[in-house]
């Protein structure tokens, strides 16, 4: 099990005495837990912002109280992760079985861990069905989500979906546009609106990968920007080790 930092523990805590969403008639009633980030919290290479967790994540119910996981027991999401080289294929046997428990849970988290991903979701409080956040919803989560980036220091974001994207950014884009300027060479990206600690922490959108998503396209962007966030880990290894001569 990855061992969690006191800051990070502390943001758990606050994510989990949460009241917002109990105030909120869009959200379960306390019968599902908050999400909240797994994966490897300090400076990972990427850290994959979705947007919000439902009640499908079966590591979410009161009942279980394992590790919680982004997508826990839905495999099309780390079916693309694995695809595009991120996580290795023997993750894929996790999924063989349709039932639930710690160990998988586990097993995910370490696997993040071990390849410098780290995986979370724009609003933390958790709903019945697939709905889109309200404004409030997502500014409250906002506060969430500023000290996570902070503490895990993440070298490159990659955001599903626009409105992870412009809740980060509070840039307006075309994803159609981007995705084509991508597959022709021009990697750019974007910048948190706000500044976090000491670093400009690079946003880069992505589409949503599953569902209502477009999985061609995301499939598409996450290989173009896999060997962009990989080599920048690597150079600063390099950096790092030059250091010692
Ligand atoms: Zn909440």
């Amino acid at each position: 099990m990855v061992n969690k930092s006191p800051d990070m523990e502390s943001l758990n805590r606050d994510i989990d005495s949460c009241t917002f969403c109990r105030s909120n008639a869009l959200f379960d009633n306390g019968e599902l837990r908050h999400i909240l980030g797994a994966g490897q919290e300090n400076a990972p290479s990427v850290m994959f912002v979705l947007m919000n967790p439902t009640a499908r994540n079966p590591t979410l119910s009161h009942k279980y109280s394992g590790e919680r996981v982004s997508y826990a027991g839905v495999s099309s999401l780390w079916r693309i992760l694995i695809k595009v080289g991120f996580l290795p294929q023997s993750l894929l046997s996790i999924f063989k079985s349709p039932a639930w428990d710690d160990k998988r849970s586990r097993a995910l988290v370490e696997h993040l861990d071990r390849a410098s991903l780290y995986l979370t979701e724009l609003v933390k409080c958790p709903s019945r069905q697939a709905e889109t956040p309200d404004t409030q919803t997502i500014q409250h989560n906002l506060a969430f989500m500023r000290r996570e980036i902070e503490i895990v220091n993440p070298r490159s974001i990659i955001a599903f979906g626009l409105l992870p994207f412009y809740s980060l950014t509070r840039q307006r884009i075309v994803l159609g546009d981007y995705h084509e300027k991508l597959l022709h060479g021009d990697d750019s990206h974007f910048h948190l609106h706000e500044r976090i600690g000491d670093y400009h922490h690079k946003v880069y959108p992505c589409y949503f990968p599953t569902g209502r998503g477009n999985y061609l396209r995301a499939f598409e962007i996450l290989k173009a920007l896999r060997s962009l966030v990989i080599a920048d880990v690597t150079d600063a290894k390099a950096e790092v080790q030059l250091t010692f001569f």
